[in-house]
């Protein structure tokens, strides 16, 4: 139980990482607030996550757009009274070559996986400096480390969020505030759906260990990072890849 009665909010909770990630908050004890784009998906959540035995609340909120997430601040902090760890999980990908690339492709992504991050955390900090104490954790990827063909504004908002918590882990640190990253490789997640298996197939022969990663080998590392196991780690990215990058 090293979450025990910490209100944790995880954004794009409804499916993939997020969801695992939810599930074992819950099981570690903290209260989960589920937030998705689909209520309906988020209400089946919630109630899987009760069934087990878990506190959890849910929101419809997308990220891009602020005053959701100011509703379910104010909401929760009604409701607990504080916020202890963000989750900033949400993404989306749109992929394409450079010169294949439209400006709405870019755009959505960098709304969603970079904007949305600092829209979340903005709306967070307040309550965090006011308690002295939070944690907060950005999704973002292997491909934020070396960059991926196809992935121009992917990697911009994977490379962009770990610039984030770098900063935020300056500004915060003296306030009781941690924030680190995770760097997954290939997680066998609906994200993925796209690619053709024999892409996913060259992606595993990659990987040392020839398999991806089940979502909750990642939720393991965001449940340790926002533990007080990882009271010393801040401003870190810390790669989860099976040995993908050797
Ligand atoms: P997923 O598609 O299974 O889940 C993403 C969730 O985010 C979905 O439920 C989706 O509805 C939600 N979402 C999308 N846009 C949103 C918005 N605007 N507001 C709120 N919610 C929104 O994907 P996943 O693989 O679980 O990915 C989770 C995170 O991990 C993402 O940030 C992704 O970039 C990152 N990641 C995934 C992998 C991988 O291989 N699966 C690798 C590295 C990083």
């Amino acid at each position: 139980m090293r979450l025990k009665d910490k209100v944790a909010i995880i954004t794009g909770a409804a499916s993939g990482i997020g969801k695992a990630t939810a599930e074992k908050f819950v099981r570690e004890g903290a209260i989960v607030a589920v937030c998705d784009l689909s209520i309906e998906a988020v209400s089946t959540v919630v109630e899987e996550l009760k069934l087990a035995g878990g506190q959890a609340v849910g929101y419809r909120v997308n990220v891009t757009d602020k005053a959701e997430i100011a509703a379910m601040v104010t909401d929760l902090k009604a409701r607990y009274g504080r916020i202890d760890i963000l989750v900033n999980n949400a993404g989306i990908v749109m992929d394409a070559q450079l010169a294949k690339m439209s400006d709405d492709q870019f755009d959505k992504v960098i709304d969603v996986n970079l904007k949305g991050v600092y829209n979340c955390a903005k709306a967070v900090v307040d309550t965090m400096i006011e308690q002295g104490s939070g944690v907060i954790l950005n999704a973002s990827s292997v491909v934020g480390v070396y960059g991926n063909f196809g992935q121009t504004n992917y990697a911009a908002t994977k490379f962009g969020v770990i610039g984030f918590v770098k900063t935020w882990a300056k500004e915060l640190g003296k306030k009781g505030i941690r924030a680190n990253a995770v760097c997954p490789g290939f997680v066998a997640t609906p994200i993925l759906q796209a690619m053709p298996e024999k892409v996913i197939q060259a992606m595993e022969d990659k990987v040392p260990m020839k398999r991806m990663a089940a979502p909750e080998e990642i939720a393991n590392v965001y449940a340790f990072l926002a533990s007080d196991e990882a009271s010393y780690i801040n401003g870190a990215a810390i790669e989860v890849t099976g040995g993908l990058t050797l």
